[in-house]
């Protein structure tokens, strides 16, 4: 589904992501891990089109896209979610959600007077998924508050919703539960699981390595650039590299 081929991004003379392949089968949820600063956020910024790779290939469903920029990206069905969220604290739940959803008609001026139907249909199609997404997240009650009044683990969910408007087939989620009471965590869990099963595919960076443990088949592992580890995700814990890599970190820190 995913393809990274020889990626590295460089800033000044930091090495960011060095040389990093990887294939993501289309049936799994892979897991990202890595010490602080290893370079996850950076290759997920290259995959989305954010940043770009200074040298090296990104496919997407056997299309090369990394020279796309991210609305391009989007629309062919990969998105992400940010370390940061970024939801609009003035717009309500509902318009939050909204206002990301595909291909607005009625954002072009020339429709609007050629094809009022089509804009009406499209309109109500998007209300109708803001309806189911609202549900699926459990925020339909918030519907019409606005968002500055959700705690910081439902605007994470919102986040998250924002991205299912599209429908997307893959979600790039960059650490979906930090900062997040354990109550949402189990709710976004159960999300990832319902989702996956529905046929939505994902690929995470989380700290929480139990987590990763449950929600992944396979995990990689990011350290100073390189992965230094693809596998399941008992076998990461037991890693020598891996262990050496978190516990160098924490050597480096003290
Ligand atoms: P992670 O998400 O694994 O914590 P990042 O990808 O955010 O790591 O960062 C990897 C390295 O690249 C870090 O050393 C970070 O300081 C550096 N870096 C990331 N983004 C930028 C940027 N826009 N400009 C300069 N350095 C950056
Ligand atoms: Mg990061």
């Amino acid at each position: 589904m995913l393809k990274v081929e020889n990626v590295n991004k460089s800033f000044g003379g930091l090495t960011a992501v060095a040389g990093v392949s990887l294939d993501l089968a289309d049936n799994q949820v892979t897991g990202l891990v890595g010490p602080n600063g290893s370079g996850k956020s950076t290759l997920f910024h290259i995959i989305t089109g954010f940043y770009r790779a200074d040298s090296g290939w990104v496919l997407f469903r056997d299309k090369p896209i990394q020279d796309l920029p991210p609305a391009a990206i989007s629309r062919l069905g990969l998105i992400r979610t940010f370390q940061q969220t970024r939801v609009l604290p003035f717009l309500s739940v509902r318009d939050n959600l909204l206002a990301v959803a595909p291909d607005q008609l009625g954002e072009n001026i020339l429709p609007v007077f050629f094809r009022p139907r089509a804009i009406g249909r499209q309109e109500r199609d998007n209300r109708r998924r803001a309806g189911e997404v609202l549900q699926l997240m459990k925020l339909d009650h918030l519907a019409d508050r606005p968002a500055e009044e959700l705690s910081y683990g439902q605007e994470r969910l919102l986040e998250l919703g924002r991205v299912l408007m599209c429908r997307p087939k893959l979600v790039l989620l960059d650490e979906p539960t930090s900062g997040v009471n354990p109550t949402l965590i189990r709710q976004i869990v159960q999300l990832i699981r319902k989702l996956q099963v529905e046929g939505m595919r994902f690929f995470l960076v989380e700290h929480n390595m139990p987590l990763v443990a449950e929600l992944c088949e396979r995990v990689l592992v990011m350290d100073a650039g390189r992965l230094i580890f693809d596998g399941a995700p008992e076998a990461a814990q037991r890693d020598p590299a891996v262990i050496e890599a978190y516990l160098g970190k924490n050597r480096e820190a003290s």
